[in-house]
């Protein structure tokens, strides 16, 4: 009878993960742009950065093309070069590791706290080395990573912290919004994170040290402020001083982001809420494990992930993935720890650096969550997982056996 049933699905229409949410003004705030003087970087390009960099509480916030150019220009500012080492997750999207390479620099992967899924502060100390320039701390899922620790492990070394916020816009920390806190922090605008702009990425800093280096490195390595140039020059003299890039954002994309963080709020709260649903539904299933929340920081939930509890299970997780998905839910698992790519094996990073990140892996699901879906959508994932683990449930097989 069980197995009757899963072969109807809960519904018809597959839900995905995530999905941006799009209002007639934003529609407008871009084709406003569209009838102006600027398409590339103009006012509303400034206009995002001073709203970003308001809104989190840091000094400075510079755009770029997308969250990965912000990150290699965090790796640039910081100083990071050919053989310097960056202690970052294996539990994170390859471009918080990447950022490093781009520089020729070498990205040390350190262990996950087995309750948060963050960064390890004991983890990291012990891979400090004298070569090491920098920590990439991820907040992930939008749960900040444990700052205190790890600025204190910085300071004491003098290295500089890179925060991958990239699912923690609106999170906060001891009170204070992420943003204001590491010496840079990245955020990122795809449309699968809390606001987008197609494309997009942001550093926010206090450091106008840091700020004039993002500027430039976005734009080749030119300066066009007098103050800083090597030679003399008339008003239209400009000099290019090192090897940037073009990893600017456009108005058109700036122009959306600036409407979408109009509603950042709203769609953080409805976040929020959504995770509350579901761990209300699964605090009390003996087959998983909701995501622990740390009371020193407030999640801005960009991903809501289970962790299945195999020993009550008959099935593994690609199994439970399969069959939500025959569900029509939208499930994804965040993330294959970084070191497993081919890519990385090539460089000589072997399969087993961090056994909690690892074990964690072969037992994550990521539910739905994003601010437009509907009460029925959060309901019909509910449901579904609930269906699921108890159809793989062993208890209940065992039960059936003895009946
Ligand atoms: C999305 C994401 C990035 C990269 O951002 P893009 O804007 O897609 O380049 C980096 N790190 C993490 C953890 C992310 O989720």
């Amino acid at each position: 009878m069980r197995a009757s049933n899963l072969l109807h699905p809960v519904r018809e229409q597959m839900l995905p993960y995530a999905r941006q949410w799009i209002d007639e003004d934003d529609v407008d705030a871009v084709v406003q742009v569209l009838r102006s003087d600027y398409l590339t970087s103009g006012p509303a390009v400034e206009q995002l950065e001073r709203k970003i960099a308001e809104y989190v509480g840091a000094a400075y916030a510079v755009s770029f093309a997308n969250g990965t150019a912000a990150l290699h220009a965090a790796c640039y500012a910081a100083g990071i070069g050919p053989g310097d080492r960056v202690i970052t997750t294996p539990m994170t999207f390859a471009a918080s590791a990447n950022c490093v390479l781009y520089q020729g620099g070498i990205p040390v992967f350190a262990d996950i706290d087995e309750q948060t899924y963050n960064l390890d502060p004991m983890a990291v100390e012990r891979l400090l080395t004298d070569d090491t320039k920098a920590i990439i701390p991820v907040d992930f899922t939008g749960q900040p990573a444990d700052l205190d620790a790890i600025t204190e492990l910085a300071q004491r070394r003098g290295i500089v912290v890179i925060e991958d916020a990239a699912h923690a816009l609106g999170a906060e920390y001891k009170g204070r919004k992420v943003g204001q806190i590491s010496d840079m922090t990245m955020f990122s605008l795809h449309p699968v994170k809390h606001i987008t702009s197609g494309e997009g990425g942001v550093i926010t800093t206090n450091s106008p040290k840091y700020y004039e280096l993002l500027k430039q490195f976005r734009s080749h390595g030119i300066t066009r402020n007098p103050s800083s140039w090597e030679n003399e020059g008339s008003r239209w003299y400009y000099e290019m001083q090192f090897l940037g890039y073009n990893y600017r954002l456009s108005d058109l994309q700036a122009a959306l982001a600036c409407s979408q963080l109009d509603k950042l709020d709203r769609f953080v709260e409805r976040r929020r809420t959504i995770a509350a649903q579901y761990n209300e539904a699964f605090s009390s299933c003996p087959q998983l494990q909701i995501p622990y929340q740390d009371q020193a920081g407030v999640s801005s939930w960009h991903l809501y992930i289970i962790q299945l509890n195999l020993e009550q299970l008959s099935a593994g997780r690609d199994v439970i993935y399969e069959a939500l998905i025959q569900e029509n839910i939208g499930v994804n698992v965040h993330y294959i720890p970084v070191y497993y790519h081919p890519y990385y094996r090539g460089l000589g990073y072997s399969g087993r650096i961090c056994p909690r990140a690892e074990r964690l892996y072969e037992r994550i699901l990521t539910l739905p969550l994003f601010p437009a879906m509907t009460d029925q959508d959060v309901e019909d994932v509910i449901q579904s997982v609930h269906k699921v683990i108890q159809h793989y449930s062993i208890t209940e097989a065992e039960q059936e056996d003895s009946i």
